[in-house]
Parts: C-alpha cells; sequence; structure tokens
C-alpha cells in the first residue's frame, strides 16, 4: 500500500515502523523485590515535582496575570489525585518499579481521557502528560524520559516535537513519517541536517508498530510492505549512493569557488555541539541553534555547561568565524522551566529576542557565558527574529552591560561581531534604518517565507505557500543583500533555501557572501557551485526576476542545469 505525504528531505530509507507515543518512555516491567523502597521512590517524585510546579507558578506569576497562572493548579490537583495515586501504589504493592507503576496507570487514565466525548476532558490529557513527564523525569532521576532505540527504525509520528528528538540515536533512524508539519518544521530541518528520508502528511493511523515501510523523501511517499520491484528499486538507489560518494571526495579538501573565481562561504548548520566532528567539510558554522541546548533538561543550562557548548565549536577550527544564534526559543520549541503564556499564534508571539529581552536572566546568561567562551576572537553573535532598531539597542545595551561586568571581574572580552536575521519583513524592508548596528546579517529564509506568505510553517495545509522561487521573495532577498553590500557588511542565508541546489544557485547568483546548511549538503552545493559561472548565474538572476510565479523560476533554473550537466556530461542527480 504507497501513501502520499509531502517530501521534506530527500532520499530513501527502508526500515521497521517504530511508532511514537507521548508516553513511550523506556521503563522495565519486571518485578522488583523492594516494594519500600519503590514506595519511597515515589514519594520522593511526587514531592520534587511538586515544588518544580509551585516554582513554574510563582514564575509564571511573575510573568503573567495571575489568572492563567491556574493552569499550574490543575497540575498539582492531578499531581496529588489520590484515586490515581492509589492505583499506582496498588502496582507497586504487587511488586513492579514505581516508573512502571506510574506510567501503566497513566495510560489507563490518558486512554478512558481521550474516549471521553466532552471536548474540555479531552483536552486535559496535555495536563496529564505533562504532570506525568515530571514525575517519570524524577522516579528516572538520572534523565529526562527519553525515546530510546536499540535497532534501525522508521519513526512515525504524529508531530515529531524538538524536545522529543533530544538525546535520540539518529544514527538508527532510517527515516522519519509524520502526520504533520510542513518542509520547515523543525523536525524537518534536523531530518535534512541529518541526512534522513522524510515525509509529513501521512495518516499515520494505517502504519503499525513494526510494518516494514520504504519512505521515499524524494516524491512524499510511503509504502507500507513494499513490492519486490519497489526493493530492487531500493538496492539501485544504495549503489547510486556509493557511487555519488565517489564523485565527491575531490571536493571535500577544497574551499567553494565558481568557474570563474566567486568564492562563497559554505558554513554548516547544527544544533548541539556535539555536531561539530561531523563538519570537516564546512567552513565553520553558519548557525548554531542553541536553544536545543536549553531544551535538554528542565532547567536553564549552567554558565559553565553553556561555555562548554560554545567553545567546543569555537575551538573546532580557531581560524573560522562561528555564527552561534542567541535563543530562538517561541514557536513550535518550548522550556518547560519557562512558562509562555498561552498564545493563540505562538509563530506571532512572544518567540526568539522578544522572549529574551522579557526574560533578561536567562539572556545575560546566554550573552555572559558567549563572551567568556570567545577565546579566539572568532565569534559571531546572532539575534533571531528582530523586528525594530529600540530591539536592537536594548539588547546591544545588555551586551554591554554584561561586558562591563565581566571587565569589573577581571575577564578580558575579545572581540567579536554582533549580527542580526533578517526574517521578519519589515527588517527585510527596512534594512537600511538597522544595519549600522550590525556586522552581518544573515537571511533566515523559512521564517522569511512564512511571515511573507501569512502561512505557517508548521501547517501541512498551506505548505504549498512555502515559495522558495518565488520572484517576489527574491526580490526582497535581493534588497537585503544590496543594502548590506553598500554599507560592506556580510551576508549570508541559513534557512533551508541554502542547502537546495536550484535555491542555492539563486542566492549565490543574487549575490550573497555566505550560505550554511546542514552539513550533509555541502559538498554537493560545493561541486555544482564548480561548475557554474558567476557572469551566467547572474544573467539567469535577471531572467527569472522577470517572471510571476514559483513554479516559474523553479522550471527556468531545472532548465539551466539540465543544459548545463548535458553540456558538461555531468550528473548531479541522485
Ligand atoms: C530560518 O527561519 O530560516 C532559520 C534559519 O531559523 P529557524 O529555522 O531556526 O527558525
Ligand atoms: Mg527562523
Amino acid at each position: 500500500m504507497i501513501k502520499k505525504g509531502i517530501s521534506v528531505s530527500h532520499g530513501l530509507g527502508l526500515a521497521r515502523a517504530y511508532l511514537i507515543e507521548d508516553s513511550k518512555v523506556v521503563v522495565s516491567s519486571e518485578l522488583t523485590g523492594d516494594i519500600n523502597e519503590q514506595l519511597n521512590k515515589l514519594e520522593n517524585a511526587i514531592l520534587e515535582a511538586e515544588a518544580e510546579i509551585k516554582k513554574s507558578k510563582e514564575l509564571a506569576q511573575n510573568l503573567m496575570d495571575d489568572n492563567d497562572a491556574y493552569i499550574f493548579d490543575a497540575h498539582l490537583a492531578i499531581l496529588k489525585d489520590e484515586y490515581f495515586l492509589r492505583d499506582v501504589k496498588d502496582l507497586i504493592n504487587l511488586g513492579h518499579y514505581a516508573s512502571y507503576a506510574y506510567k501503566e496507570v497513566t495510560k489507563k487514565y490518558l486512554d478512558e481521557i481521550r474516549k471521553a466525548e466532552s471536548l474540555y476532558l479531552q483536552e486535559r490529557s496535555i495536563d496529564v502528560n505533562d504532570v506525568y513527564m515530571k514525575v517519570m523525569y524524577y522516579l528516572d532521576a538520572l534523565s529526562r524520559p527519553h525515546l530510546s532505540i536499540d535497532r534501525e527504525v522508521a519513526l512515525v509520528a504524529s508531530d515529531l516535537t524538538p524536545s522529543q528528538t533530544i538525546g535520540l540515536d539518529f544514527n538508527l533512524v532510517k527515516a522519519i513519517v509524520t502526520e504533520h508539519g510542513g518542509k520547515t518544521s523543525h523536525a524537518a530541518i534536523i531530518a535534512r541536517t541529518l541526512g534522513i528520508p522524510s515525509v509529513a502528511g501521512i495518516r499515520i493511523s494505517s502504519i503499525n508498530e513494526g510494518d516494514l515501510l520504504l519512505v521515499d523523501g524524494r516524491y512524499g511517499t510511503v509504502s507500507i510492505d513494499p513490492s519486490e520491484d519497489e526493493l530492487v528499486e531500493y538496492a539501485y538507489f544504495l549503489d547510486k549512493i556509493q557511487t555519488k560518494e565517489k564523485r565527491l571526495e575531490p571536493f571535500k579538501k577544497q574551499k567553494t569557488h565558481t568557474l570563474d573565481g566567486q568564492y562563497i562561504k559554505l558554513g554548516a548548520n547544527i544544533s548541539s555541539h556535539e555536531e561539530i566532528s561531523h563538519l570537516k567539510y564546512a567552513e565553520g558554522v553558519g548557525l548554531f541553534r542553541t536553544e536545543f541546548l536549553f531544551m535538554r533538561d528542565s532547567k536553564t543550562p549552567s554558565i559553565e555547561e553553556q561555555m562548554h557548548s560554545y567553545e567546543t565549536v569555537l575551538a573546532s577550527n580557531k581560524n573560522q568565524t562561528h555564527v552561534i544564534r542567541t535563543l530562538d526559543i517561541g514557536g513550535d520549541k518550548n522550556l518547560t522551566y519557562l512558562p509562555i503564556k498561552k498564545e493563540e499564534n505562538p509563530f506571532l508571539g512572544q518567540r526568539a529576542i522578544r522572549l529574551s529581552l522579557a526574560n533578561k536572566n536567562i539572556f545575560t546568561s546566554q550573552l555572559k557565558a558567549l563572551l567568556l567562551a570567545n577565546k579566539y576572537s572568532n565569534l559571531a553573535i546572532m539575534m533571531p527574529m528582530i523586528s525594530t532598531l529600540d530591539e536592537i539597542l536594548e539588547a546591544k545595551e545588555l551586551i554591554k552591560s554584561v561586558e562591563a561586568e565581566l571587565i569589573k571581574e577581571g575577564h578580558k572580552i575579545n572581540s567579536y561581531q554582533l549580527g542580526i536575521m533578517v526574517e521578519v519583513p519589515i527588517a527585510a524592508f527596512g534594512l537600511e534604518d538597522l544595519i549600522e548596528e550590525v556586522d552581518f546579517v544573515s537571511i533566515g529564509s523559512n521564517d522569511l517565507i512564512q511571515y511573507l506568505f501569512a502561512a505557517d510553517r508548521m501547517n501541512e495545509e498551506v505548505a504549498y505557500l512555502y515559495q522558495p522561487y518565488h520572484p517576489q521573495l527574491l526580490k526582497i532577498i535581493k534588497h537585503v543583500i544590496n543594502v548590506a553590500h553598500k554599507h560592506n557588511k556580510w551576508v549570508g542565508v541559513c534557512g533551508e533555501m541554502a542547502g537546495v541546489k536550484e535555491s542555492a544557485l539563486l542566492l549565490v547568483g543574487l549575490g550573497v557572501d555566505e550560505l550554511s546548511m546542514g552539513y550533509t549538503s555541502i559538498l554537493e552545493i560545493r561541486e555544482m557551485l564548480s561548475k557554474v559561472k558567476m557572469t551566467d548565474l547572474t544573467k539567469l538572476v535577471a531572467r527569472v526576476l522577470k517572471l510571476k510565479k514559483n513554479d516559474e523560476v523553479l522550471e527556468e533554473v531545472k532548465k539551466y542545469l539540465d543544459k548545463f550537466s548535458k553540456n558538461k556530461g555531468d550528473k548531479y542527480e541522485i
């Protein structure tokens, strides 16, 4: 049976389905000898979770209306529900581990709630799950409950949230299938960064645990129990990959130049410092999404933990500039320990720099760690989602005060660059008024497109409005490049457009200085650019800017690439 969805990350993956439900955590169903120990463990976990919820409530009361902090009272009520706890204790008294008992009882309650007709009750399942995650953390005592896999799998989830993916061994993930989320959801970005084939928009109720899935990220299809013919095609695909790897070998040791000598810097996008070992072929980090470091635990990472992470990145290549982006929380990324007021439109709400400026403690700790980690003067700090000059000025003032404090403590402040992401339309159109305050800009095309087209990047129903080739978008990008260059500032692009051959070609033609992308795309983009001439790309751009539609532009670029590969006898496609 073949299902059609949206392609979010190319390639073919074959593995058995592993369904992710919210409450899938690792617990042992074996019996333990010590009932009292488990009862004590449960009691302690409840106390710890209670303290955490109360702290969140206090924080919430400081940040929002008292009325809105009521949700934590609801969480406390769930946590201490005597019937619920009685059921858990009954299972422990039968000899089960506390974590197993808590999980089983939660599952039973969630099943009942989800069956209820009342929408209100159904929505409470989110709260039960929230409390559950907290208690399980304290029962486990070591880490937040995480997904654990020990064999190759095709992950199947309604929506893969960023926090679910933390700590997952992606070497074992051969494909990702989701019901929700578009091309630029964070799950999609992770999939592309790691080169995992991925398809969204699939009704996952038709997939059972253990089904063999052939996920075709090129065409956005998922084949359940694939046919012989499909398996033969898969083998052929693997063979082609090997050929491609051989072909790309010579590009590992080169910088990126067009045939007529134009240098383009190719950076890598990363979400954790651990990825740094994969970046051998990139020229530095063009985007470090630091929010994932803040999402790993139930509290803000200490300054030392942050410094370790930033230092690892900066020391990986002391001669390269590395762009570290300050927190981009909000939208689809949340911190459990920072209660964000429920928003009707989270992507239009208190996200990124807005949240950092509203929570100066966290922002200050990040700035401190960044400046302290900057031992080799190769740091570029980048602020996400800037809209106004005031936001830049307020952030700069904060940075100056952090610097002054560090100097007073006897630290030396090494030089660094400060830049902004251009991803809110007003910053793109009004860049002339912002540019003097910064050293560089990087275009966040994922958000820029989302906000220009007023189309939620997480909503597959409006995925057709993700139009990276739209001539009007290209004109806005051209405007950003022109303004930055007029002021002698460099411009990068770190959205997904930068790592896709057709759009990367246009961005280079438009004049960007840096493309930053998932590291699995670097060699292919380098190979492609090494075979084209800047003079031809400028002509191509002039041609497509006269068109009116996204698809017309894409067709024109594909024609150029096809003609070009025929002339040279090159084959790029896989
Ligand atoms: C972007 O918006 O293009 C970007 C690079 O940032 P993120 O995808 O993390 O929002
Ligand atoms: Mg963005």
